[in-house]
């Protein structure tokens, strides 16, 4: 997928993005398929595929409130149209629940990969519901949309934990816009406050690919997480980067989340656990050259060291990526 770079697009790619599963997918869930999903996967979703969809649970006795005001608005749009649901780690309120199934299922799939990615069993504040809001109307959505702002790589919302998506059943599901924006929902749910921009979509771009690329391969699809690659001339420079405090101009977002993407990627490739330790300091306030000496002492003296070697890193093409570990 290619992010939306005019507003105009960003309609279409997310209208086509955030659906559900092709229906013929969504019968082979059902019909057991769900065996084929990593260790853990199962069991959590045969309460999802058991019933043959999400269990409506009432409004009042969902196990936890959302207090963004957003959600009220959402609601308060054909208020008595909207149903509710949940699963481990997520809340929903949708209009069918046929609309809602696949994408708890797919929901509570890239939970598990960006749990294991994180290591979120031994992190604090991990625990506790994100809501997603799924809206099925274009033109509810319009009236809702003025609301916020459309992510313009996804055109899903996220705001303050919580995610807003419209899903129109003539688009078919395709790429891993939904687990992007989980991945953003899970890390605001860990650390309660916004990360720098390149660190929450890049992290969110990387992971969603791989647990795409996963989700595929449980299907028996020949998946590899697909990662696009720098032109030269394009480069953002690390210093730049990695201090820009909102998205830059619309001629440089594809670059700027490509990038983000790639940098997050190559730090991880190079240590895991580094990164980990990296994301949490840069999540919790410290500056990327700061962390960055502190985590990766062994490996980046500083970011001109780090660029030096990830400049030819993100030039590389996807196969060639794929090639080398
Ligand atoms: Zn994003």
């Amino acid at each position: 997928m290619r992010p939306a770079g005019a507003p105009a697009r960003a309609f279409v790619v997310r209208r086509e993005a955030i659906s559900a599963f092709p229906r013929a997918l969504l019968a082979l869930v059902f019909a057991g398929a769900i065996a084929g999903l990593p260790a853990g996967a199962a069991g959590e979703n045969e309460e999802v595929s058991g019933l043959n969809s999400l269990p409506e649970v009432k409004f009042a006795a969902l196990s936890q409130r959302d207090w963004n005001p957003l959600g009220s608005r959402a609601l308060a749009i054909h208020p008595a149209d909207w149903k509710h649901g949940e699963t481990e780690h997520f809340i929903y309120h949708f209009i069918h629940s046929y609309v809602a199934t696949p994408i708890s299922l797919e929901a509570e799939f890239n939970y598990r990969v960006i749990a294991k990615e994180l290591g979120l069993e031994t992190m604090p504040n991990a625990s506790g519901k994100s809501h997603i809001y799924i809206f099925e109307e274009p033109e509810d959505w319009k009236i809702f949309q003025g609301n916020a702002h459309l992510e313009p790589w996804t055109g899903g919302i996220h705001s303050l934990g919580s995610l807003f998506i419209v899903r129109d059943p003539s688009f078919k599901f395709s790429n891993n816009s939904l687990g992007h924006e989980i991945a953003h929902l899970i890390l605001f749910r860990v650390y309660q406050r916004a990360l720098p921009r390149w660190l929450d979509e890049g992290f969110a771009e990387y992971i969603s690919r791989v647990a795409r690329a996963s989700f595929q391969r449980a299907r028996h699809y020949n998946a590899r997480p697909l990662s696009d690659s720098i032109p030269k001339g394009a480069f953002i420079p690390l210093a730049r980067l990695t201090t820009l405090t909102d998205y830059p101009a619309s001629e440089e977002i594809n670059i700027f989340y490509q990038e983000s993407e790639r940098l997050v990627r190559f730090l991880s490739a190079a240590d895991e656990s580094a990164f980990r330790g990296l994301l949490d300091a840069v999540a919790r306030g410290e500056a990327f050259d700061t962390a960055l000496s502190r985590h990766y002492s062994g490996r980046f003296f500083d970011v001109d060291a780090l660029e030096k070697e990830f400049l030819p890193y993100a030039s590389k093409d996807a196969k060639a990526l794929a090639a080398s570990p």
